[in-house]
């Protein structure tokens, strides 16, 4: 939690809220941003109520837009069908470290994700 300034420690600061584009991989994603500003030097910092950008609402939006499987869907997806992540890596010949940063709200490539949904849609679901 930010209770001061990073940069000049001072404890006075505005939470804002701004309409941003952002391109990730070549797709324009425009989301609220919400951040401190410091009230003394005009510093800006991530507010507490937005800890990470990215994986909390650029990525989520990206998922959105060009119909990706989100984390969450994965997670059900896999509990339903009792499948663990190395049997995935077996089968489809995939790198647990890469299923694991998707897991935690990373952004899956194209490709991880076509394997994926190819996966589920083949065993009934998705
Ligand atoms: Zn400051």
């Amino acid at each position: 939690m930010n209770n001061f300034c990073p940069k000049c420690c001072s404890n006075s600061f505005t939470e804002k809220k701004e309409f941003r584009k952002i391109n990730v991989r070549g797709c324009i994603i425009e989301y609220n941003d919400l951040f401190n500003i410091c009230d003394d030097c005009n510093y800006e910092f991530d507010s507490e109520n937005n800890p990470d950008l990215l994986k909390d609402t650029v990525y989520p939006l990206y998922r959105k837009y060009n119909n990706y499987m989100t984390p969450e869907q994965f997670i059900k997806l896999k509990r339903k069908f009792q499948i663990t992540n190395s049997l995935l890596c077996k089968k489809l010949n995939l790198v647990s470290k890469e299923l694991l940063s998707f897991e935690k709200g990373c952004l899956q490539t194209k490709k991880l994700d076509e394997v994926l949904k190819n996966f589920f849609y083949n065993i009934g679901e998705y």
